[in-house]
């Protein structure tokens, strides 16, 4: 089953089939276990219908030399790495996936504010009835040896300056700027891409929302089961 992801490039929608082998030029072990990748691309294409898997280069998404392009991502699709916008090849050293996670507005006063400066900075919104969800800009990079070693799910670094967080910070479960602290020591099991934004990110982000609208980090990650064995970085 083919599937394809969009996003929208320089203003204009783009969409493409995803090509798995293209993805395993780039990374080995969707190239030994076509089967993992195809879990994930299914996982996501069910729960996070909106996010696309994306060429990384050093941990960030890989973005087309082009100036033209203005940075547009280099996407698995036609056999290699191609720019979302012109669909020239270009390099890549492993794979993420972009998007965003949808989150409840905080109701508190204070964090009217904090919309505010969210709205400022360009970050989205969208309305549901009275609910007003918050697009949480997230990406998630695929360790080498995936899905042995959990992957790294990082904030846009932009957001959290918006909300005034710190990048990092043990108390806000945030390490190596923005990056989220989701899995304590030896906690992981393998489990698809869908499965730890669902089970780990949502309520990272929840927490998170909850210390923007005023709340003590100590009290916003309570409960977090990960809370007292993390040692944070000094
Ligand atoms: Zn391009």
């Amino acid at each position: 089953m083919t599937v394809y992801h969009h996003t929208v490039v320089d203003g204009a929608e783009r969409e493409w089939p995803v090509d798995p082998a293209a993805a395993g030029r780039v990374a080995p072990w969707a190239a030994r276990a076509p089967e993992v990748l195809a879990q994930d691309l299914a996982g996501m294409a069910q729960y996070f219908p909106h996010w696309f898997l994306t060429g990384s280069a050093g941990g960030k998404p890989a973005r087309c030399a082009r100036r033209a392009c203005q940075g547009a991502p280099l996407v698995p699709t036609g056999g290699a790495l191609r720019c979302a916008r012109c669909g020239t090849a270009g390099e890549a050293d492993g794979l993420l996936w972009l998007g965003h996670i949808p989150s409840l507005a905080r109701p508190e006063p204070a964090f009217q504010r904090r919309r505010k400066a969210l709205r400022r900075a360009g970050f989205s919104e969208v309305a549901a009835g009275e609910a007003v969800y918050l697009l949480v800009p997230l990406m998630l990079v695929y360790p080498g040896e995936w899905p042995n070693v959990q992957p790294v799910v990082r904030y846009a670094r932009r957001w959290l300056d918006a909300l005034d967080l710190p990048r990092s910070s043990g108390a806000h479960h945030l390490i190596q700027g923005g990056r989220a602290c989701i899995f304590s020591w030896g906690q992981w099991t393998a489990m698809p891409v869908h499965a730890v934004l669902q089970e780990r990110m949502t309520n990272h982000v929840a927490s998170l929302l909850k210390v923007a609208a005023g709340q003590r980090p100590r009290q916003a990650f309570i409960g977090r089961i990960h809370h007292e064995r993390w040692q944070p970085e000094r």
